[in-house]
């Protein structure tokens, strides 16, 4: 593996104040929301599941019934989702996943990122003039194609956690993939928004557009037979035939053949693939831990800066519906933001501080915030760090799409699991029956600024930095909370705003998750429209925010455990159920 080296140069960081909103496209999600029905919380004893599709819960829950373990549910449910939600998550994409080993009473995590292929440079998505690429022109096509880890994830969980044969575990997806399922609303309308790109190659365009050359429609019987195809030869060989055998080849075939924007994997990239076990990285909120990601994931290392800094006020008696809570929540995100956008990477490929989540530091930053008026200039913090290096801020731009799965088995084994291709539809490229995932523009477009290296630069073989947060709370050492959302970027604030509501402000896990979504990255403050948080519209602006008023589309799905029992809520903004017995 080449490894980029960069001398440590000790200059004053602070002296960056090059944070701007510019650096992330704020676009409208590209997946569609579907009509918002409120919905109940499902309380089980033995085991639950929740996750974007009911086919795939569904599914899920035959598995547990019968005795299967978390992992072997986690088969089940992810490849009918890449069957039946393919805009959001499949074989060609990856994910970050924690786990609970209820017999070890051990919290891990499993990193199924994608990579950057070897024969990638810093350069790939800048043109001849070394400028960025406009987001799309990078996204649709080869280019933007990283190694998928799905597969080998799922492989990886089995054979660590799995009781069931795996090729059994693949008759579900089989079955469904020859059958055919009804396009559902969600997707219909994902498809419908996309249309123009969709319709760029002419495999993606028949599988998501009928014979007259209509985007399908709701309800439509869709049949995929070279999934079940690819489904039908991992059963046989596990994930070698997609990591060494035909599919991989025929993945590499398609993405070096896209003639408008060709990318640069090769096999090579498929037999060097692995998946990583990862300590998960907690932080102490009141009388919990919340545990999660590490990098590449900025998303455990955000979420609990927020945390961290909201922490040294008194949200729970603030109380919800005040505006000062929300001044001081976006505040305190505004300062993570900063601080991901300039440390949080691969540290496999680039040096990190340390005390990202050091309490005293935490302390200082939350010092800065003042109640009542919002922060004038935000940049990032100089957090301890033992070799302390120059960085840039980072020029990454995200999109939402993924989808979030909570399973636990009647062991109490528990997985919370976020899985994505990146943007709706990832690359739009399609092989083998399933889309391939865009990842790489998770990384940043540009390499360096002004002289200074930019630490999510493109690398070969690097996994590009995600905002994943799959998360598990611990109460007195045993699993409280297992939650996640999809939601790129946003998905850091879809997730503290659930644990917040529920833990400060009591909410059951339902309410928590369905309590409007209002968030702040870079600056502005987004707040969900059409919903009761318009209110704070005004009290932010007076505060010196800049509000934007918009869709703001998370995918939540969260168990708690209460008293002996487990109670799943499931976001009514997407499709998602929650089983259990
Ligand atoms: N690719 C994004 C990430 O890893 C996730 C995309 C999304 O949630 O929509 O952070």
């Amino acid at each position: 593996m080449v490894r980029l080296t960069i001398l440590a140069t000790a200059i004053g960081l602070a002296s960056f104040n090059v944070y701007a909103d510019s650096q992330v496209a704020d676009s409208v999600a590209p997946e569609a929301t579907n009509e918002v029905v409120s919905k109940k919380a499902v309380e089980a004893e033995e085991f639950i599941v929740t996750a974007a599709h009911p086919l795939a819960v569904e599914a899920g829950y035959d598995v547990l019934k019968s005795g299967g373990s978390a992992a072997d549910a986690l088969v089940v449910v992810q490849t009918v989702l890449g069957l039946v939600e393919p805009q959001s998550s499949g074989l060609g994409g990856g994910g970050f996943l924690v786990y609970w080993d209820a017999k070890e009473k051990k919290l891990t995590s499993f990193d199924g990122r994608e990579t950057a292929p070897l024969a990638a440079r810093p350069e790939l998505f800048q043109d001849e003039n070394g400028k960025p690429l406009k987001f799309f022109d990078a996204v649709v096509g080869g280019r933007s194609v990283g190694t998928p880890g799905t597969v080998k994830l799922l492989e990886t969980m089995h054979q660590k956690y799995g009781d069931k044969p795996w090729s059994e575990l693949m008759q579900p997806g089989i079955v469904l993939a020859n059958k055919g399922f009804e396009v559902s609303p969600r997707m219909a309308a994902s498809i419908a928004n996309d249309q123009e790109r969709l319709a760029r190659y002419p495999d993606t365009k028949e599988y998501f557009f009928t014979q007259d050359g209509e985007p399908l429609p709701e309800g439509h019987l869709l049949v995929n037979k070279a999934y079940a195809q690819t489904l039908e030869a991992l059963a046989k060989g596990g994930s070698e035939p997609f990591y060494s055998g035909q599919i991989a080849k025929d993945i590499v075939a398609k993405v070096t053949s896209v003639e408008d924007n060709p990318g640069v994997l090769a096999m090579e990239d498929f037999a060097t693939y692995k998946i990583l076990e990862r300590d998960v990285v907690c932080s102490a909120y009141h009388q919990y831990d919340v545990c999660g990601m590490g990098p590449p994931s900025s998303g455990a290392l955000t979420v609990g800066q927020i945390l961290g800094i909201s922490s040294h006020f008194d949200l729970a008696k603030l109380g919800a519906d005040n505006p000062t809570s929300w001044q001081i929540i976006g505040d305190a995100s505004r300062l993570a933001f900063a601080d991901r956008g300039r440390y949080m990477a691969d540290t496999d490929f680039v040096p990190m501080p340390e005390g990202l989540l050091d309490s005293e530091y935490l302390k200082q930053r939350a010092s800065l915030i003042e109640e009542g008026k919002a922060l004038t200039e935000v940049s990032a913090g100089e957090p301890p760090w033992s070799i302390k290096m120059a960085m840039a801020d980072d020029e990454s731009i995200e999109l939402p799409s993924t989808t979030h799965i909570v399973i636990v088995d009647g062991e109490g084994n528990i997985i919370s699991m976020t899985s994505t291709i990146e943007n709706g539809f990832g690359s739009r490229v399609m092989s083998n029956g399933f889309l391939l995932n865009n990842e790489l523009t998770d990384f940043s477009f540009a390499a360096h600024k002004d002289g200074y290296p930019i630490a999510n630069r493109v690398e070969p073989g690097k996994r590009p930095r995600s905002s994943m947060a799959p998360t598990i709370v611990m109460k007195e050492g045993e699993p409280y909370m297992a939650v996640g959302s999809p939601g790129g970027s946003r998905i850091i604030g879809y997730v503290t705003k659930t644990l917040i509501a529920h833990i400060d402000w009591g909410m059951p896990i339902q309410q928590a998750i369905e309590m409007p979504n209002m968030l702040n990255r870079f600056g502005a403050y987004d707040i969900e429209a059409g919903t009761d948080a318009e209110k704070f519209k005004a009290p932010l602006e007076e505060m010196g925010f800049k509000v934007n008023v918009r869709d703001l589309n998370s995918g939540l799905h969260g168990v708690v455990f209460s008293d002996g029992k487990m109670i799943g809520g499931a976001d009514s903004r997407r499709e998602g159920i929650v089983l259990g017995d």
